[in-house]
């Protein structure tokens, strides 16, 4: 079981506190109507699923009601960070910067 922490509670809650909500940070199409079928279709059903750390939604239904952003390794369990939606996506897309190219 995980314990997850809410940065909304500022506490460490059990697993059972949250509903899992999806990946977090699809990137949404900017003109919706503008992309093919198989274009939006990747984006509403197709994920990375890869091995690793991940970046996860989690609804805290049994407390704040809010969604929290819970970077975990998939393998280990292992919940390196929890941040609020905007923390999280900040944390991201420096991640991101990060592994994809300056050496
Ligand atoms: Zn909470």
């Amino acid at each position: 079981m995980l314990n997850i922490y809410c940065p909304y509670c500022a506490e460490k809650r059990d697993e059972q506190e949250f509903r899992y909500a999806g990946e977090a940070y699809i990137a949404r199409p900017e003109r919706p109507d503008e992309v093919s079928d198989e274009e939006w279709g990747d984006y509403v059903f197709m994920r990375s699923n890869h091995k690793g750390l991940i970046w996860e939604q989690w609804e805290h239904v049994a407390g704040c009601r809010k969604v929290v952003v819970v970077n975990r390794h998939n393998v280990s369990n292992v919940i390196q960070a929890t941040y609020t939606l905007i923390g999280g996506k900040e944390a991201f897309l420096a991640r991101e910067q990060t592994t994809q190219g300056v050496v």
